[in-house]
């Protein structure tokens, strides 16, 4: 039996308020980023978490009706909608399972791999599956990953389309010069079209809730959150994602954050944090000040909280 003083169960609304007024403040040690205009405008004192098990308990505190593009956090499930769609096998010749230490636009590390991609959570890996999405073009692609990922979780992401222009106004040149070396390695045939799907499915966008309702696809083994409980995803699909979350999902930083908090997690620029307490829940996290490697301050702060406090971490 469990411990009734550790697990997610264990906390309490007061805990998780007072940790969230420390996490607040460290949000000044961190930045917004400058290279999409839209989330150069956003306030960086925001904070929002949302906690989620799949027995219905939930937890939550800050700003959480604030909506947010998922950017970099929406990688682990074009994977596992993949997974679902055509297996590990096929999806696997595409891209690989080794994490990098690299920057996640790095062209060096694509380059160095010869042009197969070192994993899905890198902007190389997520071109290289956003480019095997099924699909006409970028927009429905794009919808139907929506569609899937609403109707299993009961959430209700929708494509934030002022960010898709504001990602748009600026050419992303890490972003471009990956997809060419891809398609020079046969990674995929269409450039624009590869790239299109993918800046489409970074804007897909919600609120915390909508992002911890994501979270227990996750979570739960084999199955869904009790409040939605009438499908559910391959068991050892999501533990492929939960490992290359825990391995490659904070870029950089992934080891030193897997000795710290111990989570699958996964960062998006736009400071979108998920981290996955299997067997338990979801913590969906959103505070725009990013650190130098694309990772939420605060919102890290945050789970090494939580999970330290509460022993959270897969390790024990
Ligand atoms: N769309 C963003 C980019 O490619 C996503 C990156 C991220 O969230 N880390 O730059």
């Amino acid at each position: 039996m469990r411990d009734s003083s550790v697990g997610l169960n264990a906390l309490t609304q007061a805990e998780l308020s007072a940790w969230v007024d420390q996490a607040r403040v460290r949000t000044q040690w961190g930045r917004v980023p400058d290279y999409i205009p839209l989330l150069a405008q956003v306030d960086a004192n925001v904070l929002a978490v949302k906690i989620e098990t799949g027995v219905g308990q939930e937890w939550s505190a800050g700003e959480k009706s604030q909506r947010f593009a998922l950017m970099s956090v929406i990688k682990p499930f074009v994977l596992l909608f993949l997974l679902e769609q055509s297996g590990a096998e096929e999806v696997f010749k595409h891209v690989g399972m080794e994490p990098s230490d690299q920057p996640f636009h790095s062209l060096t590390q694509l380059s160095s791999d010869r042009g197969h991609p070192r994993n899905p959570m890198i902007n190389s890996g997520a071109i290289a599956l956003a480019a095997r999405l099924p699909g006409r073009d970028g927009f429905s692609r794009c919808e139907r990953l929506r569609q899937w990922l609403n109707k299993l979780t009961n959430s209700h992401l929708v494509l934030d389309r002022r960010m898709l222009e504001s990602v748009r106004s600026l050419s992303n040149e890490s972003n471009r010069a990956i997809a060419k070396m891809l398609a020079q390695a046969g990674k995929l045939d269409r450039v624009e079209v590869a790239l299109d799907t993918y800046n489409h499915v970074c804007c897909l966008s919600g609120t915390v809730e909508d992002l911890a309702r994501l979270g227990s696809l996750l979570a739960q083994p084999g199955a869904i959150s009790s409040s939605y409980p009438q499908r559910v995803v391959t068991r050892s699909h999501q533990r492929i994602v939960n490992a290359l979350m825990l391995t490659c999902g904070l870029y950089e930083a992934s080891g030193q954050f897997a000795v710290r908090i111990g989570l699958p997690i996964k960062s998006g620029v736009s400071g979108a944090l998920l981290a996955i307490v299997p067997h338990q829940g979801a913590i969906a996290c959103y505070s725009p000040a990013i650190d130098a490697m694309g990772n939420s301050v605060a919102g890290l702060f945050l789970l090494e909280k939580l999970a330290n406090s509460l022993h959270l971490s897969v390790f024990g």
